[in-house]
């Protein structure tokens, strides 16, 4: 089998567009709103995926692994990211999904464009699940899939590598913004892109789980990758709309009039709690007349 070839043959649109929109609830405060527009990174792999991937596929290529090892839910993009760079790029991939009795149903289109890809799903039950970065628990998943020589990309990719393949989208930034804002999952991305980000410059991050466990995570995935935690991101945990995938009738107006207004798809899971929390946060005036916010648009809508 020849060997894969490198992540530059993905051919990433590097560094994405800046768009400045006009919009009247920012315009009102002399607030200018530009969207960083990673989602049109790559087709298969949008935004922050294929930033946090990136690094991770080289390291994975450069210790000659085959197969690549992952983690996540039903609809998870990390995954079907995951399995389209698979496919690119040569490698095979494993998925483990959290929840068994997904096994016995029809798969749903993001899980069916992952095996269209050629991803490998194992279906755990949840407390497996939650175990699975205990050695012996992984150690047997990859047994039970046949992947032990396995690169292993931790649930939402965010490890150290993953945290520096962001830096570049902060870097991209420098001195094009005041505030950069991105909606958090795991906050890999908001942990690199803050590193990358320069003086006087800050990065805001929207969570949109419930919890509010998050600032301490990011401050890990900092020490792992840089060894200190920066001190130029904020988290507001005001916009989660009652947790992951969970909206409100008023996010959901929110989203589909910020569609008709400025052209724009809106992916509902990430980026419209973040459009939605810094249009709230423009009409409370938390943003000082004159500031420019660069909202970063990680993700399209699934179809
Ligand atoms: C995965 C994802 C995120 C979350 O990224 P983290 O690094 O886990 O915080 C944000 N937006 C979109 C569209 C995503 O798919």
């Amino acid at each position: 089998m020849p060997a894969t070839p490198p992540t530059s043959a993905l051919r990433p649109r590097l560094p994405t567009p800046l768009q400045p929109v006009m919009d009247p609830r920012f315009e009102a405060r002399d607030v200018r709103l530009l969207l960083k527009r990673d989602d049109l990174i790559h087709p298969d792999l949008p935004g922050n995926k294929y930033r946090k991937l990136a690094l991770n596929l080289e390291q994975a290529r450069a210790a000659g692994h085959r197969t690549l090892l992952t983690f996540g839910g039903a609809y998870s993009n990390h995954l079907r990211a995951t399995a389209a760079a698979g496919r690119l790029l040569g490698f095979a991939t494993v998925g483990v999904v959290r929840g068994d009795e997904l096994a016995d149903r029809p798969l749903n289109t993001s899980l069916a464009q992952c095996a269209a890809d050629g991803m490998r799903l194992h279906f755990v039950d949840r407390s497996m699940y939650r175990q699975k970065a205990d050695p012996a628990v992984l150690t047997g998943l990859q047994r039970a899939t046949a992947a032990e020589d396995a690169y292993v990309i931790p649930e939402g990719g965010s490890n150290a590598l993953a945290v520096q393949g962001c830096v570049a989208l902060g870097a991209e930034l420098r001195g094009r913004t005041d505030v950069a804002a991105v909606a958090c999952g795991t906050g890999g991305t908001l942990a690199g892109l803050a590193a990358g980000l320069g003086p006087g410059q800050r990065a805001l991050g929207i969570p949109v789980l419930k919890g509010g466990f998050l600032g301490p995570e990011i401050a890990g995935l900092q020490r792992a990758a840089f060894g200190v935690p920066g001190t130029n991101w904020s988290l507001d945990d005001r916009f989660h709309c009652g947790g992951y995938a969970r909206t409100t009738a008023e996010l959901t107006a929110f989203a589909d009039d910020f569609e008709q207004r400025h052209g724009v798809p809106v992916e509902r899971v990430y980026v419209a709690k973040l459009l939605y929390a810094l249009t709230v946060l423009s009409e409370e005036g938390a943003f000082a007349p004159g500031t420019t916010v660069t909202a970063v648009i990680t993700g399209t809508p699934s179809a």
